[in-house]
Formats: structure tokens, sequence, C-alpha cells
């Protein structure tokens, strides 16, 4: 009986919306409904079995049985909707501070792009092939030297902002750390994926950042790599990194990819001086 009562309770709190006060509010009329109900069945059950068995402590039954018409429902549906309201608010409550805390832990805060974890957890569940690029802003200690720290940051805030925009829904981009982002897609085809790339960078390549009295312009150079079914986060990473190094000492400002996995074809996608 304990288990059965358990369970209807727990059906009716997974059968709950609690995702807002007004999903709450409406559910627990619903759930005050059928809780008088039960009461009051209850109720009349009771008056019975007492008639017939002759304990009766009433002397006229329908005068008993008028008060518990009158009495029960309204008094269990007031309880249960006090109830459920308070706990399904505690619920919705719970559920939105959850949300923030998964938000948090997977968001990198100064740019509001995904974290690393995130990155990597997104990268590794995705199956089939993907793309990955790494970006990273070329000289950007001399931002932080010239202009002070904060300027950095909003460089890496506009930087991440303009990634975001280009590569839009189909990707997921991240900072890895520092001035250092990546961008993964397992539904953009490569060529496509190579083009938004080299669009990123000269957006990038573009942009006039304001910092108290003066305008920042900063590059970045990048490495893409495909990564086949088979491969993981840390194989992909590595040579779409090496490929980022090579566009460093090739004059940075520039994206470079191979084509495939152990393809040994490596192009400049587009070489332009810093
Ligand atoms: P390269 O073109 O070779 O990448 O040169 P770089 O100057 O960009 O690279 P380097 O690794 O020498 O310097 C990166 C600098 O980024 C050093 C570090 O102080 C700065 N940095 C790292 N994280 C942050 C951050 O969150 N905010 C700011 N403002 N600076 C940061
Ligand atoms: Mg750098
Ligand atoms: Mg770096």
């Amino acid at each position: 009986m304990v288990a059965m009562i358990r369970d209807w309770i727990v059906k009716q709190l997974m059968l709950g919306e609690f995702s807002s006060y007004g999903d709450v509010c409406r559910k627990s009329v619903l759930v005050g409904l059928k809780v008088s109900l039960v009461a009051y069945l209850l109720n009349l059950s009771l008056h019975g079995l007492l008639y017939f068995s002759g304990l009766m402590p009433y002397e006229k039954m329908g005068d008993a049985l008028f008060l518990a018409t009158v009495l029960t429902p309204p008094i269990a549906f007031t309880i249960s909707v006090a109830a459920y309201i308070a706990v399904g608010f505690a619920i919705h409550d719970l559920g939105v501070s959850r949300d923030e805390l998964e938000w948090l832990s997977r968001t990198d805060m100064l740019s509001g792009l995904a974290n690393r974890r995130a990155f990597l957890t997104a990268f590794e569940t995705t199956e089939g092939e993907k793309t990955m690029v790494v970006f990273d802003i070329d000289r950007f200690k001399t931002v932080n030297d010239s202009h002070g720290h904060s300027a950095g940051d909003k460089v890496i805030g506009e930087v991440a902002n303009m990634l975001s925009t280009v590569f839009g829904d189909r990707s997921l981009c991240a900072r890895l750390g520092g001035e250092e982002f990546a961008v993964f897609s397992g539904e953009v085809p490569f060529g496509e994926f190579a083009a938004l790339s080299e669009l990123a960078r000269m957006r990038i390549a573009g942009l006039q950042i304001e910092v108290d009295d003066s305008v920042v312009q900063v590059t970045v150079s990048a490495g893409i790599a495909r990564c086949s079914e088979n491969e993981t986060f840390s194989q992909t990473f590595s040579r779409a990194d090496k490929l980022l190094y090579r566009a460093k000492t090739s004059g940075r400002n520039r994206v470079m990819f191979c084509f495939g996995p152990g393809s040994p074809t490596e192009t400049v996608f587009q070489a332009k001086s810093a």
C-alpha cells in the first residue's frame, strides 16, 4: 500500500510540469482535484463500513454524509494544492539553480563561448566525421603590454563574438584557454568549414576594437584538421595545432589545413602578411 502510494506520488511529480510557476499552479489544481476526490470516496466508504458494522457514532446518517460532502473535498483540495505548490516551487527553483550551475560549468566566463571541458565532451560525443579548427590570436602579448590586460580581455571577447557570428549554430565555438579558440562541426562539410575559417580570419583582421582612446586591430592564425570516425580529440587537436604552428612560423594571419588524417598534402589556404 505504502509502495503504491509512493509510486502514485512519484508519477504525479513526474507528470507535473515544473518549468514555470504557472505550470506548477495549474498542475496543483489538477492534483488537488484528484486528492479531494480520493479523500471524499474514502470518507464515504468508511461511513458505509461503520454504518453496516453498527459502529456509526451519529444518529442521522444523512447529516453525517452531508458534513462529509461539505467538509472533506474543500479541506483535502486546499491542503493538497498548498502542499503541491510549496513542493513544486521548490523543485522549480532547484531545477533553475541546477541549469544555471550546469551552464556555468560549460561556459568560459570571459568570452561566453563553451569552455575546454564542454568542447571536449561535445567533440567526443559527436559521431561520424568532424572538422576542427584551432585559432590563436597573433602577438597577443603586445596587446596586453601596450594597452593593458583589460584591453586584452576586450579583444578576446570581440574575437569570440566574431567566431560565433561566422560559424553559427551548426558548429561549436570554444575558448580553450588564454587567446586560443577552437571550433568543430560534424554537420558543416569540410570545404565549407575551411571557407568559414578563412572568413573568420578575414573578419577578425578587419575588426576595429576600441579600447580607451585607441583602436586595436588583431589577426589570428589557424590550423584545420579533419577527424575520421575512430580518431580521438587529442589526435585531431594535435594535427590542427601542428598546422597552427606552421601558420605562425609562415608569417601569421593565415589558415592552414591538410586534406585528411595521414594526408601528406598540406596547403596554405590563404597566406597574407600579418
Ligand atoms: P603568438 O603570435 O606566437 O601566439 O604570440 P602571442 O603573444 O599571442 O603568444 P604568447 O603565448 O607569447 O602570449 C600570450 C599572452 O596571452 C600571454 C598572456 O599573458 C596572455 N593571456 C592569457 N590569457 C589571458 C586572458 O585571459 N586575458 C588577457 N588579457 N591576456 C591573457
Ligand atoms: Mg597568440
Ligand atoms: Mg597562444
